[in-house]
């Protein structure tokens, strides 16, 4: 007998080609398969029987305006939550408990959020060090490796400063460079220039742009900034939790009228 997980993956991908009938056989880095939730016992639905599927090395921007369920989207993406309903593949396996999630974190998926979530009282090395814990790399190798990370991101002058001593724009710096330090392959960024003035929100745009590029990593890029989301490969645009608008799924245009030469 088939088990469930099993199952339930093939139901996924059947569901997937009846939703996706131009998506290749290859596998997508992770797709979401009718996921929705729910909030406050169902009185509230952030997201809707989504279907997604991103690529690796794609630079996918999730646009819409506030409360349209963005945030959600995100963290189904990387485990920080689960679905009401629904599945979510990595690399085409169901990741269904929080441990799946946790395992797929530690190495896989970076994230960076709007308020940096630094620890304070650290310096930068250690914040970026903290993310190599249990990989068993000696210290010595945890901090040589944090400081190349931070020199990938600008801040070689500034890896020994407690990060409430640096700027907005450093500090994002800084989480980005935590986020990374593991090679994930999945990098997610929420609204992570939203508390950024336009200067610095421009550099730390560019900054995650340059490093996927680098390092091949996947990006996926939460904002309601329209410029910003211009500058990536896809744009899904969400709406009431539901995905309205999707520019890999463009329609294409009708054929062109030749007009008859004179
Ligand atoms: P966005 O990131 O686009 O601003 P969110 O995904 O944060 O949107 O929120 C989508 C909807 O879900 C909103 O109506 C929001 O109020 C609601 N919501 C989000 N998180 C929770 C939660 N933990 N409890 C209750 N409602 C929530
Ligand atoms: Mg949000």
């Amino acid at each position: 007998m088939m088990n469930d997980s099993l199952s339930q993956q093939i139901a996924c991908h059947d569901h997937l080609r009846v939703v996706e009938p131009h998506s290749s056989d290859s596998r997508a880095l992770i797709s979401l398969c009718g996921v929705s939730r729910f909030y406050d016992g169902g009185t509230i639905t952030a997201l809707k029987n989504v279907d997604l599927e991103i690529e690796a090395g794609d630079c996918v921007a999730i646009v819409g305006a506030s409360g349209s369920g963005k945030s959600s989207l995100a963290n189904m993406l990387c485990g920080i939550d689960l679905p009401s309903a629904g599945t979510v593949l990595w690399e085409g396996r169901p990741q269904l408990t929080r441990q799946d999630w946790t395992n797929l974190r530690r190495l896989s998926i970076g994230i960076v959020f709007q308020e940096f979530n630094l620890i304070p009282t650290l310096t930068a090395l250690e914040n970026v060090e903290l993310a190599l814990f249990g990989r068993g790399l000696s210290a010595r190798r945890r901090r040589s490796r944090a400081a190349t990370v931070l020199e990938d991101v600008g801040l070689q002058h500034r890896t020994n400063n407690v990060v409430t001593k640096l700027s907005g724009g450093e500090r994002q710096r800084v989480a980005i460079a935590r986020a990374i330090v593991n090679e994930p392959k999945l990098l997610i960024g929420d609204e992570p220039t939203g508390n950024l003035d336009s200067k610095n929100a421009a550099n730390v745009a560019h900054l995650m742009f340059g490093l996927c590029a680098d390092k091949r990593m996947t990006l996926v890029l939460v904002t309601h900034d329209e410029k910003l989301a211009a500058s990536c490969h896809r744009r899904v645009r969400i709406r009431d939790g539901v995905i309205v608008e999707d520019t890999s799924k463009a329609v294409p245009s009708p054929p062109i009228q030749w007009q008859a030469a004179e």
